[in-house]
């Protein structure tokens, strides 16, 4: 039987509420998150090192040339990457970790830790998606315009995950993805 932790990627179309429902399995579970670093700049309220690592284009391209990233990738004109380190001592020491990534960098992180699982967040509509994302009211017509092409690009990598679940009822998906990240320990355990 294996002490390590479990590794969980979710990722899902930008307005799905992926941040909410990680958030939620925070509080509630005891998860650890990876922070990611990218170069986009803070929304209102974001803090550098709660968020998210906030970096400049030319930190970001250091930390690729040091191999300091799992994976990064870029998303609607930013990079976002993944700092290796936290995640793999969070493993060792028999935590479950949650990334929260878009899809190309899920898809990386498979190939450098295949024992990685992939969990797609979506929304029950198209129309909800877009209506999450207008509610959110940080965003520029141009970014939600930008987000909205990019969800569409996305439905195609959405077969390569290993799990989908729909997010309607916020408490509902909260328990769902707890519920699935321990069978995945259960799963585990048998191979
Ligand atoms: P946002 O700007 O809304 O915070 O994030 C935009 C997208 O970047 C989301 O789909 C989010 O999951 C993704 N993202 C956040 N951190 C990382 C990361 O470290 N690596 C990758 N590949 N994507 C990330």
């Amino acid at each position: 039987m294996s002490d390590k932790g479990v590794l969980t990627v979710i990722s899902g179309f930008s307005g799905a509420g992926k941040g909410t429902v990680v958030k939620q399995l925070l509080d509630k579970y005891d998860y650890g998150l990876s922070i990611s670093a990218t170069t986009r700049s803070p929304r209102e309220g974001e803090q550098d090192g709660r968020e998210y690592f906030f970096k400049t284009k030319e930190e970001f391209e250091q930390m690729i040339a040091e191999h300091q990233l799992i994976e990064y990738a870029r998303y609607v004109g930013n990079y976002y990457g993944t700092p290796k380190e936290y995640v793999v001592q969070q493993l060792e020491q028999g935590k479950d970790v949650i990334l929260e990534i878009e899809m190309q960098g899920a898809l990386h992180v498979r190939e450098i830790l295949p024992e990685v699982n992939l969990i797609f967040l979506t929304p029950p509509s198209v129309d909800v998606l877009e209506q999450r994302l207008r509610g959110r009211g940080t965003e520029t017509e141009e970014v939600i315009r930008d987000r909205m092409a990019r969800a569409k690009e996305e439905c195609s990598y959405m077969e390569k995950y290993d799990y989908i679940v729909v997010n309607d009822d916020l408490d509902e998906c909260v328990e769902n993805v707890h519920r699935l990240i321990r069978s995945l320990h259960y799963k585990r355990e048998q191979q």
